[in-house]
């Protein structure tokens, strides 16, 4: 299938838990408007906390926690409090503003594994409130050789009730050894991202550190699992707008940019994370090389 590009990703870290960043890439921003993708684990751990990230401010997209092991606990500024774990999702929504934090809780099973998403808000919902859900009894339906769970948007015909706004589709696919065709909106671009076992698509070994990029007009792909497998899907329509990405902002310009920092660092407009213990993280410096500077 020539039409599949890849995506190598990179190692970094968050805090002290190692991750591996899929997204944004600098040959390839968005899929759809899922503009970030960070895979960490799967970890063991004993007396560690490997996910200890402090409150930080996010505007004008939707985070997606999935996990495959472990759990994570999300409390935000509007007051929720949440512990996901495999099989739930957790999705925020940020509007205008919020602000979150994500930790490994004290009573744990001492594992870790899955992904981080964000969905880029389209403009017209760019000043939505913010919000939160967590959804625990997701679609599902069958495949030739296995199981897709439709975590967000639309597949096959089902969706999940994850509030969304734009066409999308985000789904968890477990396969059996054996051949699962699996169809596809020719309107999408899609990513896929082997997330256990070995898999061929369309008779092309996939790699799991890799994410591959299916451009728009694909109307089936055929998935083989040599061993028991679970796939991420992502997709949707080719995101129509430029986006400008900094620190845990998603905007259509620098000065939005520059304003929502300027927000946080005044303690304006995101609102406390109360139930955190221990200190918010600080905005790094909006460096002048990123913003244009005017020439006299
Ligand atoms: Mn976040």
């Amino acid at each position: 299938m020539s039409d599949l590009t890849v995506i190598p990703g990179r190692e970094t870290e968050l805090g002290d838990l190692k991750i591996r960043r899929l997204l944004p890439y600098r040959a390839r921003r968005t899929i759809g408007p899922w503009c970030f993708l960070d895979r960490y684990g799967p970890l063991s751990f004993t007396d560690s906390k490997p996910m200890d990230v402090a409150p930080h401010p996010h505007i004008g997209l939707q985070t997606v926690s999935w996990l495959l092991r472990g759990e994570v606990l999300h409390r935000d500024s509007l007051g929720f409090e949440s512990m996901v774990r495999p099989g739930e999702l957790n999705l925020m929504t940020s509007g205008r503003a919020i602000a979150h934090s994500e930790e490994t809780p004290t009573d744990n099973s001492g594992e870790l594994e899955g992904i981080q998403l964000w969905i880029a808000l389209p403009s017209s919902a760019l000043e939505i409130a913010a919000g939160f859900e967590h959804l625990v009894d997701l679609p599902r339906v069958s495949l030739e050789n296995g199981e897709m769970t439709v975590v967000a948007g639309e597949a096959l015909s089902v969706e999940s009730n994850a509030g969304v706004h734009s066409p999308l589709i985000g789904a968890e696919l477990r396969l059996r050894p054996g051949s699962s065709p699996l169809e596809l909106s020719t309107r999408f671009e899609h990513g896929l991202l082997v997330l256990r076992g070995r898999v061929r698509l369309n008779g092309e070994q996939l790699m799991s550190e890799q994410l591959y990029f299916l451009p728009r007009g694909a109307s089936a792909i055929e998935l083989f699992a040599e061993d028991p497998a679970i796939v991420f899907v992502i997709g949707g329509e080719p995101l129509e707008e430029e986006l400008v990405m900094w620190w845990n902002f998603v905007g259509r310009s620098w000065e939005e940019i520059a304003s929502a920092r300027e927000d946080w660092v005044k303690g304006w407009r995101f609102g406390d994370v109360k139930a955190y213990e221990g200190p918010r993280l600080d905005a790094p410096p909006l460096r002048p090389r990123v913003a244009p500077q005017p020439v006299s």
